[in-house]
């Protein structure tokens, strides 16, 4: 059949009017923003609450708790940005919206880029948007594991709505997919593999293929256009360009957070309730500086990181992968191998910058650009790593261990077979000396010794260093997120997230610290949240053992 005959005739199951769910978009009545450059002297505000970063984490905690009735202070190291300062030019908005321009990275036997946000929005700022809850089979674990029942499928269910509801979470219309997702499909279909187009947080989504540098039409809903303003309407103030630098404790209970602005200055906010979200890498610095949490033993250790990479192919046909949603297809028919497919498209000069080669072969592919197609693959990872800081610097430890390595292999030799029963004429693995392959060659990536340091990895998923576990003495923080030792100090991001999830962690983040703030409230769940018309389902049923 011809490849491009087929994919023409691709039938659009929904109307791309259907993208949108006809609620328009959340304009705040005042935009409660202060910009800590402007805050030259010592300053000092009262909250009931104080909340520590405005990332997947933090923006709920601070909206729930300021229409729950609470006044809420929000600290936010970074810049406020708006759809105007977005260019869609990954080069100047790395520098800009990612925190030390794009270049986080772990050091072990692989280094692994590991980018994280630093602005109004966290890291949602800068995310592809993919939305999925954790799976049943995860939550299920935790219970097992970490005595974590509080926090079952059944437990959580209401929370899910409610994020998915503000975060207008909706399935990608094939029409809007790209054909880079499109020539995927085609080969999970004639493999049998289980996959479908994925759920994201978007509002008249176009397609424009920049989502993770700065979406410029507002359609991707992060935090800073969702729950922000909603917080601000509730009468919640943020702080941008203050970065909070202490915690003050009388008797052992929270009285103060101590923060140093953009501006040169001091701000002092006081309060009886404090939640830090700085994001698991910033939230065990944090917390280390001032000698809390540390008490288990767990504070800044089992980081897992989600790690990735991509495959390319070459296709006699126009794949442009500029055009359409970057990431906007998955396959979980591996998800119990520890591997899930997604897409990893974009423009150009993205390609320029993550194709993972050199010189003439780097110059000859982007000239074929037009043909090549890009898929990621992530390995829900065994390997956990550990936070530290060392002369004010942060250092991120990662050994990718063996079984990983493995699962990385099994999980590109997949992706190659992808490629070909899709029709590629080419295809690149992204392993250090395996230049090319051709004509439906497997043997090569099956039959290599791999070596961790041959792989190009990336990873956008931190999450553990600061882990929730019911039993004293073992998390960080208990089933409610509390900080064992002081009262009124409460974690709400990824930190507390107790394993890898095999899944991208937005939502999951964002469920857990709505239902933080339902707590700190003293709130029954939002059972009367309506449901939504469908949830992605991952086929994970049997998550990995935790080995830390
Ligand atoms: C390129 C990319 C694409 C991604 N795509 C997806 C996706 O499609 N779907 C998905 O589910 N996930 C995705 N993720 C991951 C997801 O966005 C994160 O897991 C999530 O945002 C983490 O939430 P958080 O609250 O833990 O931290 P963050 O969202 O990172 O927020 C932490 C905030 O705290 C601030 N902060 C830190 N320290 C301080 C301090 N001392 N004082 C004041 N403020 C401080 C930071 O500046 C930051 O704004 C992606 C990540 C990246 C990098
Ligand atoms: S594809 Fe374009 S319009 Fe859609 S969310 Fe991404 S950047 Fe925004």
């Amino acid at each position: 059949m011809n490849a491009r005959a087929s994919l023409d005739g691709h039938r659009p199951t929904r109307d791309a009017r259907g993208y949108s769910d006809g609620s328009s978009a959340i304009h705040p009545a005042a935009v409660r923003v202060v910009d800590g450059a402007g805050i030259g002297d010592r300053r000092r505000v009262r909250a009931d609450a104080c909340v520590i970063g405005t990332g997947a984490g933090g923006a709920p905690v601070a909206k729930e708790l300021a229409e729950g009735g609470m006044s809420v202070v929000m600290l936010e190291e970074g810049e406020r940005f708006t759809t105007d300062d977005f260019n869609a030019r990954p080069r100047d908005m790395m520098a800009r919206l990612y925190r030390d321009a794009g270049q986080v990275a772990t050091v072990g036997n692989v280094p692994i880029v590991l980018p994280l946000g630093k602005s109004v929005g966290g890291t949602t700022l800068i995310n592809s948007g993919t939305s999925f809850r954790t799976p049943a089979s995860v939550l299920e674990m935790w219970g097992e594991r970490f005595g974590l029942e509080a926090l079952g499928a059944t437990e959580l269910d209401p929370f899910f709505r409610r994020v998915e509801r503000i975060q207008n979470v909706m399935q990608v219309p094939p029409e809007l997919a790209g054909r880079n997702a499109l020539v995927v499909k085609r080969g999970a279909d004639r493999l049998g593999w289980s996959g479908d187009f994925i759920y994201r947080n978007v509002r008249g989504c176009v397609g424009s293929g920049i989502c993770t540098f700065g979406c410029p039409t507002s359609a991707k809903q992060h935090v800073g256009l969702t729950y922000l303003p909603l917080a601000w309407n509730a009468g919640a103030t943020t702080y941008t360009g203050c970065r909070a630098r202490g915690i003050e404790t009388d008797g052992g209970r929270v009285r103060a957070v101590e923060a140093t602005t953009a501006g040169g200055g001091r701000l002092r906010v006081e309060c009886q309730l404090i939640v830090v979200a700085c994001g698991a890498i910033g939230t065990p610095l944090f917390l280390r500086r001032q000698g809390i949490g540390g008490e288990s033993g767990e504070l800044g250790r089992n980081l897992s990181i989600h790690p990735a990479t991509g495959v390319r192919a070459l296709f006699d046909e126009e794949i442009d992968m500029a055009k359409g949603v970057p990431q906007s297809y998955f396959i979980d028919e591996f998800a119990d191998e520890r591997i899930m497919l997604e897409g990893a498209a974009g423009p150009p000069d993205y390609a320029a910058m993550s194709f993972p080669f050199a010189g003439e072969r780097h110059r000859d592919l982007m000239l074929r650009f037009p043909g090549i197609s890009q898929f990621g693959l992530m390995v829900s990872d065994l390997s956990r790593g550990s936070v530290h800081e060392r002369a004010g610097l942060t250092q991120i430890r990662y050994f990718l261990n063996a079984d990983d390595v493995a699962t990385f292999k099994r999980g590109i030799e997949l992706l190659c077979e992808l490629y070909w029963a899709a029709g590629a004429k080419v295809v690149y693995p992204p392993i250090d000396g395996i230049a090319e392959l051709h004509e439906g060659d497997l043997r090569t990536v099956r039959e290599c010794e791999l070596d961790p340091r041959a792989l190009t990895l990336l990873a956008f998923h931190p999450l553990g260093t600061a882990r929730a576990d019911a039993r004293p003495g073992h998390g960080v923080v208990d089933e409610n997120l509390k900080v064992r030792g002081v009262e009124g100090l409460y974690l709400g991001d990824g930190s507390v997230v107790p394993s890898s999830i095999g899944v991208n962690p937005q939502i999951t983040i964002m469920a857990l610290a709505t239902r933080l703030a339902y707590h700190l409230l003293g709130r029954e769940p939002p059972r009367d949240e309506p449901a939504p018309e469908a949830i992605a389902q991952p086929r994970i049923t049997r998550p990995h053992a935790v080995t830390a």
